[in-house]
């Protein structure tokens, strides 16, 4: 008897085992149409600088529209994209759709070069790419967009592998007038070391820190010192997942103004991003 449970056990385990390979590899294979279906979208969730209101720049983050399942969180996602190597090519997708986008934003006069930021997410692996640098030049010259509104958002995952490779493809793209926000600022393995040899413009509190800030101590501790550190390596600093102005007043108590968060509005689809600009323009 405990000898047939044991083995009914065994066989459930295998055939869940199997379950999860073959979900897998359904996923990447349904990634991988996905492109070429353009099942794939952005939204843009604007960046405010809480003094004035206004919308200094906007993160474009990925979207799947899967046919049957419905959205699908790039959380998820994300993951298979990097590990079965998709996201060069889903990477290179978001880059070149984000910058035609926002470079016609400014045609339109719905943004200015000067106050406003694009983000884009850049994956380790998409980074690691021996002509990433070429890449990212080919979609300045092709879009047209001025390059100093270029941020890219890295995380310390980046460096796992060679930091002084990392190092040298950040100071020639920094050459370019690209810049750098280090995202999901506190949650990494080793955050000062690299911090103190990454040429980074800009810390992005994780929101992990921003939701509990104003009941939970630590939380409100860890965003101090984000705060103190910023200030004195002279980086920028926005602070994401803001959804209550409590939220919001601590961080302007600490000096952190930039935020980004569903208190101001979600991500959302090219139109509404547009519409939301053109709201804020009159
Ligand atoms: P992330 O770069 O840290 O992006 C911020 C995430 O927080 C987004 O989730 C955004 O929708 C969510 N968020 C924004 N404001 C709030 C808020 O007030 N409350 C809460 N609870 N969440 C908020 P999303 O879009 O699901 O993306 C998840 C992650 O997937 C991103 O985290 C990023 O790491 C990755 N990702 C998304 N798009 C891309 C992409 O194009 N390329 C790469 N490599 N990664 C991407
Ligand atoms: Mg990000
Ligand atoms: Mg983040
Ligand atoms: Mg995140």
């Amino acid at each position: 008897r405990a000898k047939d449970s044991g083995r009914n056990a065994i066989q459930l385990f295998r055939s869940t085992m199997q379950d999860a390979v073959s979900a897998r590899l359904r996923l990447e294979n349904d990634l991988r149409l996905a492109l070429a279906r353009g099942e794939f979208e952005l939204h843009f969730q604007p960046q405010v600088d809480a003094r004035d209101g206004q919308v200094v720049g906007a993160e474009a983050l990925l979207r799947w529209q899967h046919p049957q399942h419905g959205p699908q969180s790039p959380a998820q996602f994300i993951q298979v994209l990097e590990e079965s190597g998709l996201i060069i090519e889903v990477g290179g997708w978001v880059l070149t759709e984000a910058c035609h986008l926002c470079a016609r934003l400014l045609a339109d006069e719905l943004i200015d070069a000067e106050r406003f930021s694009l983000c884009v997410n850049i994956s380790p692996r998409q980074f690691r790419q021996h002509d990433f640098v070429e890449r990212v030049a080919g979609c300045l010259r092709t879009s047209q967009l001025p390059h100093a509104m270029l941020k890219l958002e890295i995380t310390e995952g980046i460096v796992i592998q060679n930091i002084d490779d990392t190092v040298g493809k950040m100071l020639r793209l920094k050459k370019h007038g690209v810049s750098f926000a280090m995202d999901d600022f506190g949650t990494g393995y080793s955050s000062l070391t690299y911090l103190k040899r990454l040429p980074v413009d800009m810390l992005k509190i994780d929101q992990s820190f921003v939701r509990d800030a104003t009941s939970d101590p630590n939380d409100a501790g860890i965003i101090r010192a984000i705060v103190a550190m910023a200030r004195s390596l002279g980086l920028g600093l926005i602070a994401e997942g803001v959804e209550q102005q409590e939220q919001l007043d601590f961080l302007q108590a600490q000096d952190c103004h930039l935020y980004q968060g569903y208190l101001f509005s979600k991500p959302v689809p090219e139109d509404a991003f547009r519409a939301l600009l053109g709201q804020h323009r009159s």
